[in-house]
Protein backbone atom coordinates (compact mmCIF):
# COMPACT_ATOMS: atom_id res chain seq x y z
CA UNK A 1 0.00 0.00 0.00
CA UNK A 2 1.71 3.45 -0.95
CA UNK A 3 2.09 5.79 2.24
CA UNK A 4 2.06 9.15 2.13
CA UNK A 5 2.94 11.80 4.77
CA UNK A 6 0.33 14.78 2.77
CA UNK A 7 -2.55 13.19 0.81
CA UNK A 8 -4.08 16.20 -0.96
CA UNK A 9 -7.70 15.63 -2.44
CA UNK A 10 -8.35 18.02 -5.13
CA UNK A 11 -7.17 20.01 -8.06
CA UNK A 12 -8.32 23.40 -7.56
CA UNK A 13 -6.56 26.63 -6.64
CA UNK A 14 -6.29 25.28 -3.22
CA UNK A 15 -4.88 21.55 -3.92
CA UNK A 16 -2.33 22.70 -6.43
CA UNK A 17 -1.22 25.40 -3.94
CA UNK A 18 -0.87 23.16 -0.94
CA UNK A 19 1.17 21.04 -3.19
CA UNK A 20 3.88 23.23 -3.97
CA UNK A 21 4.42 24.66 -0.69
CA UNK A 22 4.73 21.19 0.46
CA UNK A 23 7.37 19.79 -2.07
CA UNK A 24 9.14 23.03 -1.68
CA UNK A 25 9.15 22.50 2.21
CA UNK A 26 10.55 18.56 1.21
CA UNK A 27 7.21 16.86 2.66
CA UNK A 28 6.45 13.67 0.66
CA UNK A 29 2.48 14.76 -0.78
CA UNK A 30 0.48 12.99 -3.54
CA UNK A 31 -2.48 14.73 -5.27
CA UNK A 32 -5.48 13.33 -6.13
CA UNK A 33 -6.91 15.20 -8.56
CA UNK A 34 -10.26 14.26 -9.09
CA UNK A 35 -12.69 14.34 -11.87
CA UNK A 36 -12.58 17.68 -13.27
CA UNK A 37 -8.73 18.36 -13.08
CA UNK A 38 -8.44 22.00 -12.12
CA UNK A 39 -11.45 22.29 -10.85
CA UNK A 40 -14.08 24.95 -10.71
CA UNK A 41 -12.09 27.22 -13.03
CA UNK A 42 -11.71 25.57 -15.76
CA UNK A 43 -15.70 25.87 -16.64
CA UNK A 44 -14.90 29.48 -15.93
CA UNK A 45 -14.05 32.32 -19.10
CA UNK A 46 -11.48 34.78 -18.28
CA UNK A 47 -10.17 35.51 -15.20
CA UNK A 48 -9.41 39.18 -14.63
CA UNK A 49 -9.36 39.08 -10.89
CA UNK A 50 -5.86 36.70 -10.34
CA UNK A 51 -2.80 38.83 -9.13
CA UNK A 52 -0.47 38.31 -11.68
CA UNK A 53 -2.10 38.25 -15.10
CA UNK A 54 -2.48 41.80 -15.94
CA UNK A 55 -5.00 41.29 -19.40
CA UNK A 56 -6.57 38.43 -17.04
CA UNK A 57 -6.13 34.64 -17.97
CA UNK A 58 -8.16 31.76 -19.49
CA UNK A 59 -9.58 29.51 -16.51
CA UNK A 60 -8.29 26.28 -17.60
CA UNK A 61 -4.62 28.06 -18.82
CA UNK A 62 -4.22 29.23 -15.28
CA UNK A 63 -5.17 26.04 -13.66
CA UNK A 64 -2.93 23.85 -16.49
CA UNK A 65 -0.20 26.67 -15.18
CA UNK A 66 -0.36 25.60 -11.55
CA UNK A 67 -0.30 22.06 -12.06
CA UNK A 68 2.37 22.46 -13.88
CA UNK A 69 4.19 24.35 -11.66
CA UNK A 70 3.69 21.85 -9.07
CA UNK A 71 4.80 18.69 -11.06
CA UNK A 72 7.34 20.31 -12.11
CA UNK A 73 8.20 21.20 -8.30
CA UNK A 74 8.05 17.55 -8.45
CA UNK A 75 4.41 17.39 -6.87
CA UNK A 76 3.28 13.87 -7.28
CA UNK A 77 0.13 13.96 -8.83
CA UNK A 78 -2.99 10.39 -9.85
CA UNK A 79 -6.21 10.80 -11.09
CA UNK A 80 -9.37 9.36 -9.61
CA UNK A 81 -11.72 10.05 -7.00
CA UNK A 82 -11.39 9.50 -3.61
CA UNK A 83 -14.51 7.35 -2.62
CA UNK A 84 -13.85 6.86 1.17
CA UNK A 85 -11.08 8.23 4.32
CA UNK A 86 -10.86 5.50 7.29
CA UNK A 87 -10.04 8.65 10.13
CA UNK A 88 -10.42 6.18 12.94
CA UNK A 89 -6.63 5.03 12.31
CA UNK A 90 -3.67 6.37 12.20
CA UNK A 91 -1.95 6.78 9.36
CA UNK A 92 -5.20 7.26 7.55
CA UNK A 93 -6.31 4.32 5.09
CA UNK A 94 -7.78 6.27 1.68
CA UNK A 95 -10.11 4.18 -0.64
CA UNK A 96 -9.84 5.32 -4.55
CA UNK A 97 -12.74 4.58 -7.11
CA UNK A 98 -10.53 2.29 -8.80
CA UNK A 99 -10.65 0.50 -5.31
CA UNK A 100 -6.79 1.02 -4.64
CA UNK A 101 -5.85 1.80 -1.01
CA UNK A 102 -3.45 4.69 0.14
CA UNK A 103 -2.25 5.57 3.81
CA UNK A 104 -1.69 8.90 4.70
CA UNK A 105 0.02 10.89 8.01
CA UNK A 106 -2.25 13.84 6.98
CA UNK A 107 -4.70 15.14 4.57
CA UNK A 108 -5.66 17.78 3.12
CA UNK A 109 -9.24 17.74 2.08
CA UNK A 110 -9.34 20.44 -1.21
CA UNK A 111 -12.30 19.05 -2.71
CA UNK A 112 -14.15 22.08 -3.86
CA UNK A 113 -17.76 22.79 -4.57
CA UNK A 114 -20.33 21.21 -7.40
CA UNK A 115 -23.31 23.52 -8.86
CA UNK A 116 -26.60 23.12 -7.43
CA UNK A 117 -29.88 22.34 -9.08
CA UNK A 118 -33.73 23.69 -8.78
CA UNK A 119 -34.66 20.02 -8.08
CA UNK A 120 -37.46 19.93 -11.48
CA UNK A 121 -37.93 16.95 -12.12
CA UNK A 122 -37.49 18.81 -15.90
CA UNK A 123 -33.82 19.03 -14.79
CA UNK A 124 -33.34 15.87 -15.02
CA UNK A 125 -35.50 14.96 -17.69
CA UNK A 126 -34.03 17.54 -20.05
CA UNK A 127 -30.16 17.26 -18.74
CA UNK A 128 -27.61 16.93 -22.08
CA UNK A 129 -30.85 18.40 -23.74
CA UNK A 130 -31.37 21.88 -22.80
CA UNK A 131 -30.46 21.95 -19.71
CA UNK A 132 -26.79 23.00 -18.02
CA UNK A 133 -24.69 24.72 -14.95
CA UNK A 134 -21.80 25.29 -17.01
CA UNK A 135 -21.99 28.05 -19.73
CA UNK A 136 -18.07 27.78 -20.84
CA UNK A 137 -19.39 24.21 -21.45
CA UNK A 138 -22.37 23.81 -23.04
CA UNK A 139 -22.74 27.72 -24.58
CA UNK A 140 -21.28 26.64 -28.03
CA UNK A 141 -24.41 24.61 -28.74
CA UNK A 142 -26.40 28.01 -28.52
CA UNK A 143 -24.77 30.02 -30.68
CA UNK A 144 -28.04 32.37 -32.42
CA UNK A 145 -30.57 30.45 -30.17
CA UNK A 146 -32.29 31.70 -27.28
CA UNK A 147 -31.19 30.80 -23.72
CA UNK A 148 -31.84 31.49 -19.92
CA UNK A 149 -29.91 31.59 -17.21
CA UNK A 150 -30.93 31.08 -13.44
CA UNK A 151 -29.74 33.05 -10.68
CA UNK A 152 -28.68 36.36 -9.65
CA UNK A 153 -25.19 35.91 -8.16
CA UNK A 154 -21.50 36.64 -10.26
CA UNK A 155 -22.09 33.14 -11.39
CA UNK A 156 -24.86 33.95 -13.01
CA UNK A 157 -24.62 37.64 -14.58
CA UNK A 158 -20.91 35.91 -15.60
CA UNK A 159 -22.35 33.50 -17.57
CA UNK A 160 -25.25 35.52 -18.87
CA UNK A 161 -22.58 37.52 -20.51
CA UNK A 162 -20.78 35.05 -21.92
CA UNK A 163 -23.75 33.29 -23.46
CA UNK A 164 -25.05 36.78 -24.58
CA UNK A 165 -21.85 36.92 -27.15
CA UNK A 166 -23.26 33.49 -28.38
CA UNK A 167 -26.74 33.34 -28.15
CA UNK A 168 -29.38 35.47 -29.74
CA UNK A 169 -30.95 36.73 -26.48
CA UNK A 170 -30.50 35.73 -22.85
CA UNK A 171 -33.16 35.75 -19.79
CA UNK A 172 -31.63 36.37 -16.72
CA UNK A 173 -33.95 34.44 -14.14
CA UNK A 174 -34.12 36.50 -10.80
CA UNK A 175 -35.77 35.19 -7.83
CA UNK A 176 -36.20 37.93 -5.93
CA UNK A 177 -35.83 41.93 -6.93
CA UNK A 178 -32.39 43.00 -6.67
CA UNK A 179 -29.14 41.03 -7.91
CA UNK A 180 -26.57 39.83 -5.43
CA UNK A 181 -23.48 40.05 -7.92
CA UNK A 182 -20.63 42.36 -7.65
CA UNK A 183 -21.74 46.12 -9.00
CA UNK A 184 -19.41 45.50 -11.80
CA UNK A 185 -21.23 42.34 -12.98
CA UNK A 186 -24.73 44.21 -12.21
CA UNK A 187 -23.32 46.84 -14.50
CA UNK A 188 -21.99 44.24 -17.08
CA UNK A 189 -25.72 42.78 -17.60
CA UNK A 190 -27.83 45.56 -16.98
CA UNK A 191 -26.01 47.51 -19.87
CA UNK A 192 -25.94 44.42 -22.41
CA UNK A 193 -28.70 44.77 -24.64
CA UNK A 194 -29.31 40.95 -25.52
CA UNK A 195 -29.64 39.95 -21.78
CA UNK A 196 -33.34 40.71 -20.58
CA UNK A 197 -33.37 40.23 -16.78
CA UNK A 198 -36.59 38.40 -15.17
CA UNK A 199 -36.76 40.35 -11.31
CA UNK A 200 -39.15 38.40 -8.70
CA UNK A 201 -39.30 35.11 -11.36
CA UNK A 202 -38.81 31.67 -10.49
CA UNK A 203 -38.98 28.33 -12.38
CA UNK A 204 -41.70 25.82 -12.20
CA UNK A 205 -40.82 24.02 -15.03
CA UNK A 206 -39.67 23.04 -18.60
CA UNK A 207 -41.07 22.09 -21.69
CA UNK A 208 -40.55 20.56 -25.09
CA UNK A 209 -39.95 17.69 -27.21
CA UNK A 210 -36.98 15.64 -27.32
CA UNK A 211 -35.08 18.87 -25.63
CA UNK A 212 -35.68 22.39 -23.94
CA UNK A 213 -38.45 24.50 -26.16
CA UNK A 214 -39.56 26.97 -23.05
CA UNK A 215 -40.03 27.05 -19.84
CA UNK A 216 -43.00 27.99 -17.29
CA UNK A 217 -42.08 30.79 -14.89
CA UNK A 218 -43.82 31.88 -11.91
CA UNK A 219 -43.79 36.27 -11.28
CA UNK A 220 -44.52 37.48 -7.87
CA UNK A 221 -44.79 34.02 -6.60
CA UNK A 222 -47.40 33.21 -3.42
CA UNK A 223 -48.34 36.88 -3.28
CA UNK A 224 -51.16 38.83 -5.09
CA UNK A 225 -49.97 39.79 -8.16
CA UNK A 226 -49.08 36.23 -8.67
CA UNK A 227 -48.42 35.79 -12.57
CA UNK A 228 -47.87 32.45 -14.74
CA UNK A 229 -45.90 32.93 -17.66
CA UNK A 230 -43.93 31.01 -20.56
CA UNK A 231 -40.53 32.15 -22.28
CA UNK A 232 -39.17 30.01 -25.34
CA UNK A 233 -35.82 28.96 -25.18
CA UNK A 234 -33.31 26.85 -26.42
CA UNK A 235 -31.05 26.18 -23.34
CA UNK A 236 -31.55 26.27 -19.84
CA UNK A 237 -28.10 27.63 -17.85
CA UNK A 238 -28.26 27.22 -13.85
CA UNK A 239 -26.00 29.41 -11.90
CA UNK A 240 -27.60 29.39 -8.15
CA UNK A 241 -24.70 28.62 -6.33
CA UNK A 242 -22.56 25.24 -5.38
CA UNK A 243 -22.82 23.09 -2.79
CA UNK A 244 -19.68 21.68 -0.69
CA UNK A 245 -18.03 18.18 -2.34
CA UNK A 246 -18.18 16.97 1.38
CA UNK A 247 -19.84 13.69 1.37
CA UNK A 248 -16.95 10.95 0.97
CA UNK A 249 -15.48 12.23 4.30
CA UNK A 250 -18.79 9.66 5.21
CA UNK A 251 -19.77 12.23 8.45
CA UNK A 252 -16.13 11.90 9.86
CA UNK A 253 -15.10 15.82 9.35
CA UNK A 254 -17.36 18.33 11.46
CA UNK A 255 -19.31 20.70 8.80
CA UNK A 256 -21.64 23.08 9.03
CA UNK A 257 -25.23 23.73 8.34
CA UNK A 258 -24.47 23.69 4.78
CA UNK A 259 -22.13 21.11 4.57
CA UNK A 260 -18.83 23.36 4.70
CA UNK A 261 -16.24 22.08 6.57
CA UNK A 262 -15.56 23.44 9.91
CA UNK A 263 -12.38 24.68 10.94
CA UNK A 264 -11.23 25.29 14.33
CA UNK A 265 -9.53 28.02 14.43
CA UNK A 266 -7.31 30.67 12.90
CA UNK A 267 -5.73 27.99 11.05
CA UNK A 268 -7.22 24.84 8.48
CA UNK A 269 -7.07 22.50 10.96
CA UNK A 270 -10.59 20.42 11.26
CA UNK A 271 -11.82 18.91 14.65
CA UNK A 272 -9.95 15.71 13.15
CA UNK A 273 -6.37 15.91 14.07
CA UNK A 274 -3.95 15.37 11.07
CA UNK A 275 -6.67 16.37 8.57
CA UNK A 276 -7.24 19.92 7.09
CA UNK A 277 -9.34 21.81 4.80
CA UNK A 278 -8.56 24.76 1.77
CA UNK A 279 -10.75 26.10 -0.31
CA UNK A 280 -14.39 26.45 -0.94
CA UNK A 281 -15.20 22.96 0.31
CA UNK A 282 -14.41 24.83 3.87
CA UNK A 283 -15.28 28.52 2.65
CA UNK A 284 -18.73 29.78 2.29
CA UNK A 285 -18.18 32.93 2.89
CA UNK A 286 -15.16 34.12 0.42
CA UNK A 287 -15.22 31.34 -2.21
CA UNK A 288 -12.45 33.06 -4.68
CA UNK A 289 -10.10 31.37 -6.59
CA UNK A 290 -7.30 33.73 -4.85
CA UNK A 291 -8.53 32.80 -1.46
CA UNK A 292 -8.82 28.57 -2.20
CA UNK A 293 -4.87 29.24 -3.27
CA UNK A 294 -4.00 31.27 -0.19
CA UNK A 295 -5.94 28.77 1.74
CA UNK A 296 -4.19 26.19 0.04
CA UNK A 297 -0.89 28.00 0.99
CA UNK A 298 -1.56 28.05 4.76
CA UNK A 299 -2.74 24.38 4.72
CA UNK A 300 0.80 23.28 3.53
CA UNK A 301 2.43 25.32 6.67
CA UNK A 302 -0.13 23.83 8.70
CA UNK A 303 0.53 20.20 7.73
CA UNK A 304 4.05 21.46 7.86
CA UNK A 305 3.85 22.06 11.92
CA UNK A 306 1.77 19.48 12.65
CA UNK A 307 4.17 16.94 11.15
CA UNK A 308 7.44 18.59 12.67
CA UNK A 309 5.50 18.29 16.34
P1 LIG B 1 -24.15 33.06 -4.99
O1 LIG B 1 -24.46 32.22 -3.81
O2 LIG B 1 -23.44 34.32 -4.82
O3 LIG B 1 -25.51 33.40 -5.77
C1 LIG B 1 -26.46 32.43 -6.01
C2 LIG B 1 -27.63 33.09 -6.71
O4 LIG B 1 -28.56 32.07 -7.04
C3 LIG B 1 -28.35 34.11 -5.86
O5 LIG B 1 -28.82 35.16 -6.66
C4 LIG B 1 -29.50 33.29 -5.31
O6 LIG B 1 -30.65 34.05 -5.04
C5 LIG B 1 -29.82 32.38 -6.47
N1 LIG B 1 -30.47 31.16 -6.04
C6 LIG B 1 -30.06 30.26 -5.10
N2 LIG B 1 -30.94 29.26 -4.98
C7 LIG B 1 -31.92 29.52 -5.87
C8 LIG B 1 -33.12 28.86 -6.22
N3 LIG B 1 -33.47 27.71 -5.64
N4 LIG B 1 -33.90 29.43 -7.15
C9 LIG B 1 -33.55 30.57 -7.76
N5 LIG B 1 -32.43 31.27 -7.47
C10 LIG B 1 -31.62 30.74 -6.53
O7 LIG B 1 -23.40 32.04 -5.96
P2 LIG B 1 -22.42 32.34 -7.18
O8 LIG B 1 -22.12 31.01 -7.73
O9 LIG B 1 -22.97 33.37 -8.07
O10 LIG B 1 -21.11 32.94 -6.52
C11 LIG B 1 -20.43 32.22 -5.51
C12 LIG B 1 -19.25 33.08 -5.02
O11 LIG B 1 -18.26 33.15 -6.04
C13 LIG B 1 -19.66 34.50 -4.67
O12 LIG B 1 -18.93 34.93 -3.56
C14 LIG B 1 -19.27 35.26 -5.90
O13 LIG B 1 -19.00 36.62 -5.64
C15 LIG B 1 -18.02 34.51 -6.37
N6 LIG B 1 -17.80 34.63 -7.82
C16 LIG B 1 -16.94 35.58 -8.24
C17 LIG B 1 -16.69 35.75 -9.58
C18 LIG B 1 -15.74 36.80 -9.97
O14 LIG B 1 -15.36 37.61 -9.13
N7 LIG B 1 -15.30 36.85 -11.22
C19 LIG B 1 -17.35 34.92 -10.59
C20 LIG B 1 -18.28 33.97 -10.05
C21 LIG B 1 -18.48 33.84 -8.70
P3 LIG B 1 -30.78 34.98 -3.73
O15 LIG B 1 -29.93 36.18 -3.99
O16 LIG B 1 -32.23 35.24 -3.72
O17 LIG B 1 -30.31 34.15 -2.58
Amino acid sequence: MEHTKCLIIGSGPAGYTAAIYLVRSAIDCLLIEGLQVGGQLTQTTTIENFPGFPDGIDGTQLMDNMRQQALNLGAKMQQGMVTAVDMAQRPFVVTLDNGETLTADTVIVATGATAKYLGLPDETKYAGQGVSACATCDGFFYRKRVVAVVGGGDTACEEADYLSHLARKVYLIVRKDYLRASEAMQRRVMENEKIEILFNTNTVGLFGEGGVEGAHLVRFKGTDKEELFDIAIDGFFLAIGHRPNTEFLGGQVELDEQGYIKLTGHNTATNVEGVFAAGDVADPHYRQAIAAAAAGCRAAIDVKQYLSR
